[in-house]
Protein backbone atom coordinates (compact mmCIF):
# COMPACT_ATOMS: atom_id res chain seq x y z
CA UNK A 1 0.00 0.00 0.00
CA UNK A 2 0.95 3.31 -0.81
CA UNK A 3 1.81 5.52 1.80
CA UNK A 4 0.19 8.99 1.25
CA UNK A 5 0.88 10.85 4.32
CA UNK A 6 3.67 11.16 6.97
CA UNK A 7 3.36 12.19 10.42
CA UNK A 8 5.84 12.15 13.12
CA UNK A 9 5.11 10.69 15.95
CA UNK A 10 7.78 12.56 18.43
CA UNK A 11 8.49 10.08 21.10
CA UNK A 12 11.92 7.59 22.07
CA UNK A 13 9.33 5.39 23.90
CA UNK A 14 8.64 2.70 22.08
CA UNK A 15 5.90 1.08 24.13
CA UNK A 16 4.62 5.07 23.41
CA UNK A 17 5.30 4.70 19.83
CA UNK A 18 3.56 1.62 19.32
CA UNK A 19 0.53 2.55 21.34
CA UNK A 20 -0.09 6.08 19.31
CA UNK A 21 0.93 3.93 16.13
CA UNK A 22 -2.20 1.43 16.47
CA UNK A 23 -4.29 4.36 16.84
CA UNK A 24 -3.48 5.78 13.21
CA UNK A 25 -4.79 4.88 10.50
CA UNK A 26 -2.23 2.38 8.39
CA UNK A 27 -2.32 4.98 5.64
CA UNK A 28 -0.08 6.93 7.36
CA UNK A 29 3.60 6.85 7.63
CA UNK A 30 4.62 7.08 11.00
CA UNK A 31 7.91 8.07 11.24
CA UNK A 32 9.92 8.12 14.79
CA UNK A 33 12.45 10.82 15.60
CA UNK A 34 15.53 7.98 16.00
CA UNK A 35 14.61 7.21 12.95
CA UNK A 36 15.62 10.10 12.09
CA UNK A 37 18.53 10.52 14.61
CA UNK A 38 16.88 13.86 16.05
CA UNK A 39 17.31 13.71 20.02
CA UNK A 40 14.63 14.39 22.56
CA UNK A 41 14.10 18.21 23.60
CA UNK A 42 14.87 19.18 27.43
CA UNK A 43 11.28 18.69 29.29
CA UNK A 44 11.88 22.09 30.72
CA UNK A 45 7.75 22.59 30.97
CA UNK A 46 5.62 22.33 34.48
CA UNK A 47 2.37 20.73 33.41
CA UNK A 48 1.90 17.53 30.87
CA UNK A 49 0.53 20.32 28.72
CA UNK A 50 3.64 22.59 27.93
CA UNK A 51 5.70 19.29 27.68
CA UNK A 52 3.77 18.17 24.72
CA UNK A 53 3.41 21.44 23.23
CA UNK A 54 7.32 22.08 23.51
CA UNK A 55 8.23 18.59 22.15
CA UNK A 56 5.42 19.10 19.10
CA UNK A 57 7.20 22.37 18.10
CA UNK A 58 10.73 20.98 18.57
CA UNK A 59 9.76 17.88 16.82
CA UNK A 60 8.20 19.86 13.78
CA UNK A 61 10.85 22.52 13.51
CA UNK A 62 13.38 19.39 13.05
CA UNK A 63 11.52 17.63 10.50
CA UNK A 64 9.46 19.64 8.86
CA UNK A 65 5.92 16.94 9.03
CA UNK A 66 3.55 17.36 11.06
CA UNK A 67 4.31 16.43 14.46
CA UNK A 68 2.14 14.42 17.35
CA UNK A 69 3.95 14.50 20.79
CA UNK A 70 2.76 13.90 24.08
CA UNK A 71 3.25 14.01 27.54
CA UNK A 72 2.24 11.81 30.34
CA UNK A 73 2.83 10.06 33.93
CA UNK A 74 1.13 9.05 36.84
CA UNK A 75 -0.45 11.53 39.41
CA UNK A 76 -0.46 9.54 42.87
CA UNK A 77 -2.84 11.71 45.41
CA UNK A 78 -1.04 11.68 48.68
CA UNK A 79 2.13 12.11 46.90
CA UNK A 80 1.05 15.45 46.22
CA UNK A 81 0.69 14.20 42.47
CA UNK A 82 3.86 13.03 42.16
CA UNK A 83 5.36 11.19 40.37
CA UNK A 84 3.57 13.55 37.45
CA UNK A 85 5.09 15.00 35.06
CA UNK A 86 8.27 13.68 36.57
CA UNK A 87 7.07 10.19 35.82
CA UNK A 88 10.15 8.81 33.18
CA UNK A 89 12.89 10.82 35.55
CA UNK A 90 11.74 8.70 38.72
CA UNK A 91 12.34 5.67 36.73
CA UNK A 92 15.68 6.37 35.36
CA UNK A 93 16.65 8.09 38.52
CA UNK A 94 15.79 5.06 40.25
CA UNK A 95 17.47 2.63 37.99
CA UNK A 96 14.44 1.51 36.62
CA UNK A 97 10.83 0.98 36.49
CA UNK A 98 10.33 -1.63 38.95
CA UNK A 99 12.51 -0.14 41.17
CA UNK A 100 10.65 3.08 40.65
CA UNK A 101 7.61 1.20 41.18
CA UNK A 102 8.67 -0.95 44.67
CA UNK A 103 9.79 2.66 46.17
CA UNK A 104 6.31 3.91 45.43
CA UNK A 105 4.48 1.21 46.96
CA UNK A 106 7.32 1.23 49.97
CA UNK A 107 6.30 5.07 50.48
CA UNK A 108 2.26 4.39 50.56
CA UNK A 109 2.65 0.80 51.88
CA UNK A 110 0.45 2.20 54.84
CA UNK A 111 -1.80 4.57 53.26
CA UNK A 112 -5.63 4.16 52.62
CA UNK A 113 -6.22 6.32 50.53
CA UNK A 114 -4.62 4.99 46.91
CA UNK A 115 -6.09 7.34 44.94
CA UNK A 116 -4.18 7.97 41.37
CA UNK A 117 -4.46 9.24 38.04
CA UNK A 118 -2.86 8.73 34.44
CA UNK A 119 -2.44 12.24 32.62
CA UNK A 120 -1.73 12.59 29.17
CA UNK A 121 -1.68 15.37 27.25
CA UNK A 122 -1.15 15.29 23.53
CA UNK A 123 -0.25 18.41 21.05
CA UNK A 124 -0.19 18.17 17.43
CA UNK A 125 2.15 20.87 15.85
CA UNK A 126 0.38 21.16 11.89
CA UNK A 127 2.07 23.93 10.75
CA UNK A 128 4.05 27.15 11.60
CA UNK A 129 1.18 28.48 13.28
CA UNK A 130 -1.30 26.27 14.46
CA UNK A 131 -1.00 23.61 17.43
CA UNK A 132 -3.68 21.94 18.80
CA UNK A 133 -3.84 20.32 22.24
CA UNK A 134 -5.86 17.92 24.29
CA UNK A 135 -5.81 16.40 27.64
CA UNK A 136 -7.01 12.97 29.02
CA UNK A 137 -7.47 11.00 32.41
CA UNK A 138 -7.99 7.68 33.69
CA UNK A 139 -8.26 7.53 37.61
CA UNK A 140 -7.99 4.60 39.08
CA UNK A 141 -6.18 3.30 42.44
CA UNK A 142 -2.76 2.24 43.13
CA UNK A 143 -2.42 -1.61 43.89
CA UNK A 144 -0.60 -3.17 47.15
CA UNK A 145 1.69 -5.26 44.54
CA UNK A 146 2.71 -5.50 41.28
CA UNK A 147 0.42 -7.36 39.17
CA UNK A 148 1.15 -7.99 34.98
CA UNK A 149 3.54 -8.28 32.70
CA UNK A 150 2.20 -6.21 30.10
CA UNK A 151 1.84 -2.88 28.79
CA UNK A 152 4.75 -0.60 30.07
CA UNK A 153 5.75 1.77 32.66
CA UNK A 154 3.39 1.93 36.07
CA UNK A 155 1.23 -0.22 34.29
CA UNK A 156 1.98 -3.21 37.15
CA UNK A 157 0.49 -0.72 39.92
CA UNK A 158 -2.47 0.62 38.50
CA UNK A 159 -5.78 -0.25 38.80
CA UNK A 160 -8.63 1.64 36.95
CA UNK A 161 -11.77 2.43 38.08
CA UNK A 162 -14.89 -0.52 37.58
CA UNK A 163 -11.93 -2.93 37.23
CA UNK A 164 -10.12 -5.43 39.42
CA UNK A 165 -6.96 -6.15 37.67
CA UNK A 166 -4.11 -3.35 37.52
CA UNK A 167 -3.06 -2.02 33.32
CA UNK A 168 -0.30 -4.86 33.80
CA UNK A 169 -2.68 -7.20 33.92
CA UNK A 170 -5.07 -5.89 30.98
CA UNK A 171 -5.27 -6.83 27.32
CA UNK A 172 -3.47 -4.50 25.60
CA UNK A 173 -6.59 -3.41 23.35
CA UNK A 174 -8.91 -3.50 26.45
CA UNK A 175 -6.57 -1.07 28.19
CA UNK A 176 -5.92 1.28 24.80
CA UNK A 177 -9.73 1.25 24.55
CA UNK A 178 -9.82 3.01 28.23
CA UNK A 179 -6.74 5.04 28.78
CA UNK A 180 -5.67 8.70 29.42
CA UNK A 181 -3.86 8.23 25.68
CA UNK A 182 -7.30 7.20 23.71
CA UNK A 183 -9.39 9.35 26.00
CA UNK A 184 -6.68 12.49 25.35
CA UNK A 185 -6.82 11.14 21.40
CA UNK A 186 -10.80 11.14 21.35
CA UNK A 187 -11.30 14.70 22.21
CA UNK A 188 -7.47 15.98 19.52
CA UNK A 189 -9.53 14.20 16.71
CA UNK A 190 -12.75 16.51 17.71
CA UNK A 191 -10.76 19.39 18.01
CA UNK A 192 -9.22 18.47 14.63
CA UNK A 193 -12.62 17.93 13.00
CA UNK A 194 -14.08 21.07 13.81
CA UNK A 195 -10.77 23.27 13.01
CA UNK A 196 -11.60 20.72 9.64
CA UNK A 197 -7.70 19.16 9.70
CA UNK A 198 -7.93 16.39 7.40
CA UNK A 199 -6.01 14.19 9.51
CA UNK A 200 -8.69 13.80 12.08
CA UNK A 201 -10.02 11.11 9.45
CA UNK A 202 -7.03 9.15 10.24
CA UNK A 203 -7.19 8.62 13.67
CA UNK A 204 -9.17 5.53 15.22
CA UNK A 205 -10.11 5.75 18.62
CA UNK A 206 -13.01 3.19 20.10
CA UNK A 207 -14.36 2.76 23.46
CA UNK A 208 -15.91 0.03 25.43
CA UNK A 209 -18.13 1.68 27.74
P1 LIG B 1 7.05 11.10 29.04
O1 LIG B 1 5.66 11.51 28.68
O2 LIG B 1 7.81 10.57 27.87
O3 LIG B 1 7.76 12.14 29.81
O4 LIG B 1 6.98 9.85 29.98
C1 LIG B 1 5.85 9.52 30.65
C2 LIG B 1 6.13 8.40 31.61
O5 LIG B 1 4.92 8.20 32.32
C3 LIG B 1 6.43 7.07 30.94
O6 LIG B 1 7.78 6.83 30.77
C4 LIG B 1 5.84 6.12 31.96
O7 LIG B 1 6.71 6.01 33.02
C5 LIG B 1 4.64 6.84 32.49
N1 LIG B 1 3.44 6.48 31.72
C6 LIG B 1 2.75 7.27 30.87
N2 LIG B 1 1.72 6.59 30.33
C7 LIG B 1 1.77 5.36 30.86
C8 LIG B 1 0.95 4.21 30.68
O8 LIG B 1 -0.01 4.15 29.90
N3 LIG B 1 1.32 3.14 31.41
C9 LIG B 1 2.37 3.15 32.26
N4 LIG B 1 3.16 4.17 32.45
C10 LIG B 1 2.86 5.29 31.76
Amino acid sequence: MRKKYSLLIGTHNDGKFREISKLINKKINKISPKSLKIKAPKETGTTFKSNSELKANFFYKKSKMISLSDDSGLEIMVLNKKPGIYSARWAKKSGSFKKAMMSILKKIKYKKNRKARFVCSLSIKLNKKKTITSVGVVNGNISYKMLGTKGFGYDPIFIPNKSKITFGQMNISKKMRIDHRSIAFLKLKKKLKLNKFFIWNFIHVQFLN
